[in-house]
């Protein structure tokens, strides 16, 4: 199922009695999702993420603007006519029923046409909790399972009805690191076998990049950029996307055009073919090559060995954090010079340069 969001804007009232000022939780989102592909909503907490999700799944009405199911307008659409499944972060599941029955659970209010006989029930049910590897736990209450396993039953209840789309609000953020990882690999298997359009909520960039087939970057309310992930994170548009994906985040940097030269502090690192401006530079951690004679120099801190890569670690005035990191592979030699100087050329496309006062992307 295609969707495609319009225009949509949400605004909550103040909750605050005293000040009248409202919250523009999602503004003027423009977003279309393409059917069968896993979207990855992306952004700080407070961004919008799940109130865009809501409007999708109709437990909240935009304040304007159209949500499309395929050609059809469900913007005003009841949630139970929308034939979607949402899991949420806390999995929510009834405490007092078995994982069966929690699964059954949204099949049993069917009418009319919808409406199941209870084998078929039970049939469809079995199916969910095989799909999400969890049909041997069919009989035990949510407190007899693990964190990992209360999700999946969370999963298949969503996935029971056979929606048309799913919505996953940080289905991952109550689960250990390791159960995180596997977790996130079973959703995408489960949505590779299903072929259900799927939006996945999260504030973990690499969560994100790791699952989806395209992600939207929010920030306060507002789209900043939508595309594969990798393209995002080659070719970020503003600053604060730049900043917001990557591991260790790229480096950032008070910089200067002047003369068609770019420099960070003294040094002028490379040639750009823009008018001179004060700008900030980003640098992803993999953009630095050690160089004897390289162009940006610093005061090498500590070399971290990692295995195949080594993260080198140096100080830079410019640098609006105390240190810069760097990746290089490990089976280069970094040798510091008198007062542990080091140098660097740098990859010209892992180098951004970013308008100082809108934080916008300038080419060069
Ligand atoms: P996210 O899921 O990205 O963390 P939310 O969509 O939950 O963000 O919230 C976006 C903004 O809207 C926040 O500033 C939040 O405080 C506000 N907000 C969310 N729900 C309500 C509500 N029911 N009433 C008032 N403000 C709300
Ligand atoms: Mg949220």
């Amino acid at each position: 199922m295609r969707i495609i969001l319009k225009n949509l804007t949400k605004i909550f009232p103040s909750r605050n009695k005293k000040s009248h000022e409202e919250v523009v939780a999602v503004s003027n989102l423009d977003i279309e999702i393409p059917d069968g592909k896993l979207i990855g909503l992306l952004g700080p907490s407070g961004c919008g993420k799940s109130t865009t999700l809501y409007m999708i799944s109709g437990l909240q009405k935009p304040t304007s603007g159209q949500i499309f199911f395929g050609d059809k307008d469900v913007t005003t659409l009841e949630p139970e006519h929308r034939g979607v499944g949402l899991v949420f972060q806390n999995y929510a599941l009834y405490p007092h029923l078995t994982v069966k029955q929690n699964i059954l659970f949204p099949l049993q209010n069917l009418k009319g046409e919808e409406k199941l006989t209870k084998d078929q029930m039970l049939d469809r049910a079995q199916h969910a909790a095989d799909l999400v590897q969890i049909g041997e736990l069919m009989d035990r209450k949510p407190n007899e399972l693990s964190g990992g396993q209360q999700q999946r039953v969370a999963i298949a209840r969503a996935l029971v009805k056979t929606p048309r789309v799913l919505l996953l609000d940080e289905p991952l953020s109550n689960l250990d690191a390791r159960l995180r990882l596997q977790t996130r690999e079973e959703i995408r298997r489960i949505q590779r076998e299903t072929g259900v359009t799927t939006v996945f909520v999260t504030h973990d960039q690499e969560e994100a990049m790791s699952i989806s087939d395209m992600i939207v970057v929010m920030k306060e309310g507002i789209v900043q950029q939508i595309g594969e992930p990798q393209s995002v994170y080659d070719d970020p548009g503003n600053l604060f996307v730049a900043q917001f994906l990557g591991t260790p985040p790229i480096n950032t940097f008070d910089g200067e055009v002047k003369d068609g030269k770019l420099y960070i502090g003294e040094n002028a690192v490379m040639d750009v073919n823009v008018p001179d401006a004060v700008v900030a530079v980003g640098i992803r951690p993999e953009g630095f090559i050690p160089a004897e004679d390289g162009k940006l120099c610093g005061k090498l801190i500590n070399v971290e060995v990692m295995g195949r890569d080594c993260s080198v670690v140096f100080e830079n005035g410019a640098c609006r954090k105390p240190s810069v990191r760097s990746i290089i592979d490990a089976d280069i030699k970094i040798n510091a010079g008198a007062e542990n100087e080091v140098r660097f050329d740098l990859k010209r496309n892992k180098v951004f340069i970013f308008d100082n006062t809108t934080g916008d992307r300038i080419r060069f």
